[in-house]
Formats: structure tokens, C-alpha cells, sequence
């Protein structure tokens, strides 16, 4: 029996993600699915904290135990570098009772992202997933002719409220970033890079967490303010120093653009 979400791992492709179809992903579903109307997102609230997707045979066959539920647990895996699982192109088991723009029968109306992370909020996101999950999201919806506001996290839609937390992000945040990529005025994918010498430091953007290490150590070498925060004033630093460098004023440190800070600094 095949179903009828063929267009998943071109729709994605063509938003430029990384794609990994599971054999046997094309027969694979509950039943056919109603009309798809949106998206829910989930994370796997895995124990495993190595491998890209340890999660992955569970949500394709289901599981066992005192929350038996039988697989596929949702049309697509995210992963932690990013890449997309197509897992079924059926109806899968992923969003119970709930109700989100007036659609209470979500197995049937919405698909389901499962993306990997323990979801105990001590596990980061890492931006290339983040990244990959509003890209993934705004190519389907673009594909079904909705706008943001038709994905929503399990949490929301949900019911009795309460039942769930995933995903453990801030929706509004994240229907923000969907919203930009299908008005055309997101910043540009995110391109993970390694840096020579294996000297490897991610690369900081606009939007990373508070305090975080790396972004103090870059404030302090552009002698900004250090407050662990790549807020808009950091933004605005890191392209005037980017211009002065002759590099591409685009806000993002990259490798390059590490590379230079590192110079200019010794
Ligand atoms: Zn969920």
C-alpha cells in the first residue's frame, strides 16, 4: 500500500536540507491521511545523548511497554546535525487529543516532526538543527499553500493542556523564524564549516542563548561589551569588523571570520 506524501524529500531537498529516506518509508503509514492542513512538532525526549538519531527505530516501529504505541510514530526524524528522516508517507501515531485552528483529528491533519533531543532542557538544540526544523517546516507549509501559524508544537495543541511539553522551545519564537523564511527575509542558511588546523568553534550568530562561552570570548576580542549575548548590538559590531576585514558584512561568525578576530586580536 503506498500513501500519499511522495513530495516530502523533494520539498525538503529543495529547501536545501539533508535528507536520509528510511527503506521502506513509502509503504509505510497507519492509513492514508486526510488533508494536510499543518504541522506538529515534537522532540523525542530521547536517554541517548550520542548518535544523530538513536531515536529513529522506535518512531519507525513503534513502542512497546506501559505506552505501547505502534509505529510510525511520525512522517519525519529530525536529527541533531540537521538531516531529515523520511520515515512514512501514511498516517502515523503522533498527536493524540488535541485541538490547534479548529482541528481535532491531528494524526490524520497535520504531519509530525519528531526531532531528536532529550527535551530535559539540559541538552542545547544545536543551531543546525534549529536551523533545519524552521527551514523543514516553512518548505511543507509553503508546499500546502498555509501559513506559520499552521505548525504548532504537541504542547499546544494537546489536550487535557499540560499533557505534553514538546517542543521544549518557544513556539511564537519559532513560528517567527518560519515566518521570515516564507516572507523571503531570513538570514542565510546556516553552513556549519570546520575551521583549519581542527580548530573547531561553531559559529555564532544572532539569537545565541545568554551567556554562552564563546560568544564572551568573541565580545571580548571585538572589545565589546561582554555579555555572553549575540544581540543586535554584537550583530551590528561583527559587521562593521567584517567590513573593515574586506569580508562579507553578514553578521555571522564563521570561520573566516574567526579566523580574523584571531588575528587582529594576537
Ligand atoms: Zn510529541
Amino acid at each position: 500500500m503506498s500513501y500519499s506524501l511522495t513530495w516530502l524529500p523533494k520539498v525538503l531537498l529543495d529547501a536545501g536540507l539533508k535528507v536520509a529516506e528510511c527503506p521502506g518509508w513509502a509503504n509505510s503509514g497507519r492509513a492514508e491521511m486526510g488533508s494536510v492542513e499543518g504541522v506538529l512538532l515534537h522532540h523525542t525526549a530521547t536517554t541517548i545523548n550520542s548518535g544523530n538519531m538513536p531515536s529513529l527505530n522506535t518512531i519507525i516501529h513503534g513502542r512497546a511497554g506501559a505506552n505501547a504505541l505502534t509505529g510510525p510514530l511520525a512522517q519525519l526524524g529530525l536529527g541533531r546535525d540537521g538531516t531529515y528522516y523520511i520515515i512514512a508517507e501514511g498516517r502515523c501515531n503522533h498527536a493524540g487529543p488535541g485541538i490547534w485552528k479548529g482541528i481535532s483529528a491531528g494524526n490524520s491533519h497535520f504531519i509530525g516532526i519528531e526531532a531528536e533531543n532529550r527535551g530535559d532542557g539540559k541538552e542545547p538544540w544545536p543551531i543546525i538543527q534549529q536551523d533545519a526544523y524552521a527551514r523543514g517546516v516553512a518548505a511543507i507549509l509553503k508546499h500546502i499553500n498555509k501559513g506559520a501559524e499552521y505548525c504548532a508544537g504537541h504542547k499546544e495543541y494537546r489536550l487535557p493542556k499540560g499533557a505534553k511539553n514538546d517542543p521544549n522551545f518557544d513556539m511564537d519564537e519559532f513560528r517567527d523564524k518560519v515566518r521570515q523564511i516564507l516572507n523571503g527575509d531570513s538570514p542565510p542558511k546556516f553552513i556549519p564549516k570546520a575551521e583549519p588546523m581542527g580548530l573547531f568553534r561553531s559559529t555564532l550568530r544572532r539569537g545565541i542563548a545568554n551567556d554562552s562561552p564563546l560568544v564572551k570570548s568573541m565580545q571580548q576580542k571585538l572589545k565589546i561589551e561582554i555579555d555572553g549575548f549575540f544581540g543586535i548590538h554584537t550583530e551590528t559590531s561583527v559587521r562593521a569588523f567584517q567590513r573593515e576585514q574586506g569580508l562579507v558584512p553578514d553578521g555571522i561568525v564563521g570561520p573566516k571570520t574567526w579566523k580574523l578576530i584571531d588575528d587582529a586580536t594576537v
